[in-house]
């Protein structure tokens, strides 16, 4: 906390610890985030407006641009966030709209979380991937926003689903999905098990690059860190990590955890379960 740091920023030369930084900014009130953001004794600000403050720099708009924030933020040895982490605040804010006369205020998040356990059912034309699953769109809709079915139209289903942030499609877009599965061949079998049996997909591989190393590390689909591939800060944020699956057996996936080059383990948690 009392090293001193040193930079130059907007032409000018800085000095300073990371105490005196922190305490500049107690009792600031953050501005409104878009993109990068930092957590800075216990609340999360814009990187521009932390450096300024940080720093002691008027009139911070013009001065610098976010990518000198975030050197110097990383310089005084912060984790500033990327667009991801800004994505998954995203997810969390919550989406106002009327279907069927019936005013709904959701966010993606939730929505997502009623998706544990729930098998896709067979996809005629319309579909959106929820949790690493593709979905018929008014299934998504009724599951997620545990309304009948019948009372709203694929129109309605479309406009509310990419209101909350997701892309539906049409089934023969569906192979863009394929790099998610690696090849054709991955997303097809994938695709094959859902359909032929969909009870028999029951494992998971969560990727991880960032804590002690790179790890591939197999769970079971009902664990608490999986819960069917939507655990651990929804699986698609980048900056912590990706779900890889799901897998008809134990040795699926380990095949497919080898893969990925990193330390292959097994849950401690849920591996009982299988
Ligand atoms: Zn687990």
């Amino acid at each position: 906390m009392n090293e001193e740091y040193e930079f130059t920023l907007g032409g000018e030369r800085y000095r300073i610890t990371r105490r005196q930084f922190e305490d500049r900014l107690v009792g600031v009130a953050s501005a409104p985030i878009k993109t990068h953001s930092v957590e800075i004794g216990g609340h999360r600000y814009p990187v521009k407006q932390a450096v300024a403050i940080g720093v002691g720099i008027n009139g911070y708009r013009s001065s610098f641009i976010s990518t000198e924030a975030l050197r110097i933020l990383r310089k005084l040895g912060y984790k500033p966030d990327t667009e991801l982490a800004a994505s998954n605040q995203e997810h969390e804010r919550k989406k106002e709209f009327i279907l069927s006369g019936t005013h709904h205020r959701v966010a993606r998040r939730d929505f997502e979380q009623r998706f544990v356990g729930v098998e896709p059912e067979n996809i005629t034309k319309y579909s959106v991937e929820i949790g690493g699953r593709h979905y018929p769109v008014k299934q998504a809709i009724g599951v997620g926003l545990g309304v009948e079915r019948l009372s709203f139209t694929t129109m309605d289903a479309f406009r509310i689903l990419r209101k909350l942030g997701f892309k539906p499609e049409s089934s023969d877009r569906i192979a863009v999905s394929t790099r998610r599965y690696g090849s054709d061949d991955a997303y097809a079998s994938m695709r094959a098990l859902h359909r032929d049996d969909p009870l028999s997909a029951r494992y998971w591989v969560y990727e991880n690059w960032q804590a002690e190393g790179h790890k591939a590390i197999i769970h079971h689909a009902a664990c608490g860190h999986c819960k069917n591939g939507i655990g651990q800060k929804g699986g698609t944020d980048k900056a912590h990590g990706q779900w890889l699956g799901p897998y008809a057996t134990v040795s699926a996936a380990e095949v497919e955890a080898r893969k990925t080059g990193g330390a292959v383990r097994r849950c401690k948690m849920c591996q009982r379960l299988s």
